[in-house]
């Protein structure tokens, strides 16, 4: 079976449907996209995800 995805819109990944609903939840909650690699990374890690990975200050940026 092939199985059926939805992409979240959050961290645009596919995501099978039956566990859409959870994951979006979650991830809305949870998880931001880093806007220099595009990976999904909890919120409270963000920060240090972004001086040590792209060695640069994480700026909140909403919308
Ligand atoms: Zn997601
Ligand atoms: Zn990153």
């Amino acid at each position: 079976m092939e199985g059926d995805f939805s992409v979240c819109r959050n961290c645009k990944r596919h995501v099978v449907s039956a566990n859409f609903t959870l994951h979006e939840a979650y991830c809305l909650r949870f998880l931001v996209l880093c806007p220099e690699c595009e990976e999904p990374v909890p919120k409270e890690t963000m920060e240090e995800h972004c001086k040590l990975e792209h060695q640069q200050a994480w700026r909140a940026v909403e919308n």
